[in-house]
């Protein structure tokens, strides 16, 4: 068996214990005789997989019991609909469109009531993120949502706009347990786990109890409504259940690497190794402006579309995978998630600095 380095912006890597349970515990899950993968979701073991998942998200960030966690499926995308179908009581909401995921959502909310983007980083392909301290926020907005962590472009909000009294609903795909973060500050806090989590296939949505209601625009599908999951915790109909008992060994793997004050340590401490290199490399450079930098995804260029081919096909053939940019912006991107060990981040600065030399 050998294993590469995977820069994958996701689908991503995972941590390699947790592979290594879920192929032990494939053919027979703990003397069941069977997989998770084959046994009913109303079943006593998998009612305990997945009841155990959540208390430990819920131990992680700290939920509180007004927060309803719920674990759906549609991926990310999905939720660019339901978040206006069950949250527009008035029709209208703003958007701070910061990268690709953003503007889709705001478009997708188009389509629901009056989208109103209050604030964008388009006018310099999304290489920053605006001051959010004092925004044109509609009064009769039903919320204001932001991407947390731009995936594509390698920002991230370090600080959380100021709403103004409006629920704040947040995308952190690409952010998701990555570091702590205060649950109380949020409407919603939803997020595709196949970046920092587990397997495609799972969103996770936490969510304030009093915004879940059977208010919601007509029309809105039964199993579009959050009502329905959160009425059923989770199982109104078959979940994703391999999915999430993926996410309930990444979770316990959080656990005992320290919770998420050490995996921000270690984070910081992956992404510091790369930006450093960056900033005095003559080749490479970052796309982001440095107060806006991701401690996940991290884009850079050569300024040469030739080099930065070159440099995609060398790194792969070193064991380096996935290193190519977003087709939407070329260039190199390394996803650096809590499950990359620092030992891939310090094996491609040291791949970096051989190329750099070698194609002065
Ligand atoms: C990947 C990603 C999405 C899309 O996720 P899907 O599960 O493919 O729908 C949305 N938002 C962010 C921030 C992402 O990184």
């Amino acid at each position: 068996m050998s294993r590469v380095y995977n820069f994958s912006a996701g689908p991503a890597v995972l941590p390699e214990e947790v592979l290594k349970e879920a192929a032990d515990e494939m053919m027979d899950y703990r003397g069941c005789g069977m997989s998770v993968m084959e046994m009913s979701h109303r079943s006593k073991v998998y009612d305990e997989i997945i009841k155990t998942a959540e208390a430990d998200l819920r131990s992680l960030l700290s939920i509180p019991d007004d927060y309803e966690v719920m674990f759906l499926q549609g991926g990310a995308s999905q939720q660019f609909a339901m978040i206006p179908m069950n949250l527009m009581k008035n029709k209208v909401a703003d958007y701070i469109v910061t990268g690709q995921w953003a503007k889709k959502a705001y478009q997708e909310a188009q389509i629901y009531g009056k989208a109103n983007k209050i604030a964008s980083s388009e006018d310099k392909t999304f290489s920053y993120i605006p001051d959010c301290s004092d925004l044109p926020i509609s009064p009769d907005a039903d919320y204001v949502y932001i991407c947390e962590n731009n995936t594509i472009y390698g920002t991230k909000f370090k600080t959380l706009p100021n709403t103004k009294g409006k629920e704040l609903v947040s995308d952190v795909s690409s952010c998701f347990l990555s570091e702590p973060v205060d649950i109380t500050k949020y409407g919603v806090m939803y997020g595709g786990v196949q970046k920092n989590i587990g397997p495609a296939g799972v969103v996770i949505v936490i969510m304030k109890k009093s915004l879940i209601t059977e208010d919601v625009l007509p029309g809105t599908p039964t199993m579009l409504k959050y009502k329905t999951h959160a009425d059923a915790q989770s199982l109104y109909n078959t979940p994703p259940a391999y999915g999430i008992y993926i996410c309930g060994k990444v979770f316990k793997w959080i656990q005992k690497m320290g919770g998420l004050e050490a995996m921000k340590k270690h984070n910081e401490e992956k992404a510091k190794i790369l930006y450093d290199f960056l900033d005095e490399s003559s080749l490479f450079k970052g796309t982001v402006v440095p107060k806006d930098r991701s401690l996940m995804n991290v884009p850079f260029i050569t300024g040469n579309e030739e080099l930065d081919a070159k440099f995609v096909k060398e790194s792969k053939a070193a064991g380096l995978e996935n290193l190519k940019g977003h087709r939407s912006v070329g260039g190199m991107r390394a996803s650096i998630y809590n499950a990359m060990p620092i030992e891939g981040v310090k094996a491609l600065v040291e791949f970096m600095k051989k190329f750099e030399t070698e194609n002065k």
